[in-house]
């Protein structure tokens, strides 16, 4: 492709909205466009890219078995009604009508889509297993779209969904899966890491996240260095604090005036007792599925732990959507606590979630349910009570390993891909079965795996760029190569950039020439910003037979004849673009 022909419009200012460089970069090179928040169109370096990661990830689903379908993005909502999801999947199922009112929404993901399929499809032993997928677009109208590509409304994804007879087969399907994203996210040039993760509005028991490593990934992964556990904050089981000793006597609680103490610095640093000795109070409300208020909950912890709200919606078996921190008056009204001086033993009509931890730790110091004032000596037993006892932690750095006891790690990285076990979560409430060899009917057995596209191209970005631009892997550069040609008015120099470009393109490289009526100094820029991983130049030397060879990633040039650069350049992309 010649550049004087290529729609192409890149941009020296950082546009105002783009915060990470995977956003400013993929904008400043015009290769996307935005059309509103969170909705983004590819222009054609972009697309080329965005192709180039669904082709390794088409030829890695076709290696693993899997066979590539194409469904539509729009759902009817009776099918999510049947799995339970049309309430359950909240303000982030983007719902629209059609014009005799029938309720439909944009796909966020098509696990009732899948499922219908081979319900209909599928009945005996022996159809199983399979394995479909799809590359299409998807639609959550996220609360907060932001950094570009990375948490879009609209957005690219692969998905796959195994069916299997057993837990046996899905446990193989599944490996089949995390080995393929393995493969793909290497290609890809990334540096992720597999972990262990919660299952989120997808549900079923067992899942991992691929994650990129990178500062400004919202992921935020625990891991072990002295063993190989791994897994998200959210999912990562945290080790109670060793239990106060049976010896430790239960002393008399205690009302005590602790005037303007409402946060645990304040009181412990009041009382002069340490963090750990107190508990600290987190109030809810939730709601039903009307958004109207329907109950409130309180979750205790230790008052030096955070508490993971993850924990907390899965032990009271509730979507993420369906709770948010109480408005203190009403709550208050409701259950009798008292902003900033709540605490366990005087509440009632709400649910108590309290950490395990605390059941066995004696003597804590926690808020009265009264303004000003706290309690001492509160035992857990004697004093107060749960609805429900679970791990409510925060794993937090340098705590302890839950694998093997050694001090925890954290660092960020970008969810680029998802792999579910799910069992019978969609096949049961939605009858997809199959008769085994004695005609005895069983649900099948699922499993979904899926990949941001786009998401994983902005990824690509945040971990290859420099100050300049882009620095593209080969395997995902929308071009191999550049030939900048210096002076397009001179003839030699013309000729000899056109022989390149030639030669390179019968040979398979994907090459651009820049021939465009602009300054050196313009066109070194754009394709360091466009990140094209080799760069010819042709420029005074070319009536010697020479040329300058550059690769983006390194700093130095060589000078090479004709041949060498083309041969070089040949060698480079086959050895690279695997
Ligand atoms: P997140 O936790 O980041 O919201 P998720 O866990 O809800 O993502 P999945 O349902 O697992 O996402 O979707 C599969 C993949 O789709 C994710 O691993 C991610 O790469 C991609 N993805 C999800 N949401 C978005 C989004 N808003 N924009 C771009 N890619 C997304
Ligand atoms: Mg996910």
């Amino acid at each position: 492709m010649k550049l004087s022909k290529m729609h192409l419009r890149t941009l020296r200012e950082v546009p105002t909205e783009a915060e990470v460089p995977s956003h400013i970069l993929l904008l400043r090179a015009g290769m996307i466009r935005k059309l509103a928040s969170g909705i983004y169109g590819f222009m054609p370096m972009g697309w080329r890219s965005v192709k180039k990661i669904e082709e390794i990830i088409r030829q890695e689903m076709d290696r693993a078995g899997a066979q590539e379908i194409l469904m539509s993005a729009v759902q009817p909502a009776e099918l999510w009604e049947e799995s339970g999801r049309w309430s359950a999947y909240g303000p982030e199922l983007w719902r629209i009508k059609d014009r005799n009112g029938r309720d439909f929404c944009l796909g966020p993901t098509h696990e009732e889509i899948f499922t219908d399929i081979i319900r209909n499809d599928v009945s005996s032993y022996r159809q199983l297993p399979q394995n479909l997928y799809q590359i299409q677009h998807k639609y959550r109208d996220e609360a907060r779209p932001r950094f570009g590509l990375m948490r879009s409304r609209e957005f690219i994804m692969k998905d796959a969904y195994s069916f299997d007879k057993d837990q046996e087969g899905l446990d193989k399907s599944y490996e089949d899966m995390y080995n393929a994203y393995d493969r793909i996210f290497t290609r890809c040039g990334l540096t992720f890491r597999p972990v262990e993760a919660d299952t989120g509005a997808i549900g079923g028991a067992g899942s991992h996240e691929f994650t990129a490593l990178s500062e400004i990934g919202e992921s935020e992964i625990a891991y072990c260095e002295n063993c190989d556990m791994a897994a998200t904050v959210e999912r990562a089981a945290c080790v109670d604090a060793a239990p106060d000793a049976d010896d430790v006597e239960m002393l008399p609680m205690e009302e005590v005036h602790t005037p303007g103490t409402k946060t645990i610095e304040e009181v412990a640093g009041f009382l002069n007792i340490d963090k750990s000795k107190t508990i600290k109070a987190l109030l809810f409300e939730r709601y039903d599925d009307d958004g109207n208020v329907c109950g409130y909950v309180a979750a205790f912890v230790r008052g030096d732990r955070e508490l993971n709200m993850i924990k907390l919606v899965n032990a009271l078996d509730i979507p993420e959507h369906a709770i948010a921190f109480a408005d203190e008056e009403k709550m208050g009204a409701a259950t009798g606590s008292v902003g900033g001086f709540t605490g366990p033993t005087k509440l009632h009509d709400c649910t108590m979630v309290v950490d395990s931890e605390l059941v066995w730790l004696k003597n804590m110091c926690a808020g009265a349910c009264k303004e000003d004032h706290h309690l001492i000596n509160v035992n857990y037993g004697r004093d107060y009570s749960a609805d429900i006892i679970t791990d409510l932690k925060v794993l937090q750095e340098g705590d302890p390993c839950p694998c093997c006891g050694a001090p925890v790690k954290h660092t960020r990285g970008i969810e680029v891909g998802q792999v579910f076990k799910l069992g019978t979560k969609y096949s049961e409430p939605m009858g997809a079965t199959y008769m085994d060899e004695n005609m005895d009917e069983h649900p099948i057995v699922m499993g979904c795996y899926g990949i941001g596209v786009t998401r994983t191209l902005a990824a690509v970005v945040e971990q290859h760029h420099d100050d300049d631009g882009i620095i593209w892997p080969i395997a995902v550069a929308p071009y191999h190569a550049i030939v900048t040609l210096v002076k397009p008015e001179d003839e030699v120099q013309s000729r000899v950039a056109e022989e390149i470009y030639n030669a390179l393109m019968n040979a398979g490289v994907e090459v651009l020439l820049d021939d465009r009526e602009e300054r050196p100094g313009v066109k070194f820029k754009d394709a360091d910003l466009l990140g094209i991983p080799i760069r010819i130049t042709v420029g005074k030397m070319a009536p010697e037979g020479k040329v300058e060879y550059k690769l983006r990633r390194d700093a130095e040039k060589q000078e090479l004849t004709i041949e060498e650069a083309i041969a070089n350049a040949i060698a480079t992309v086959r050895r690279e673009s695997v």
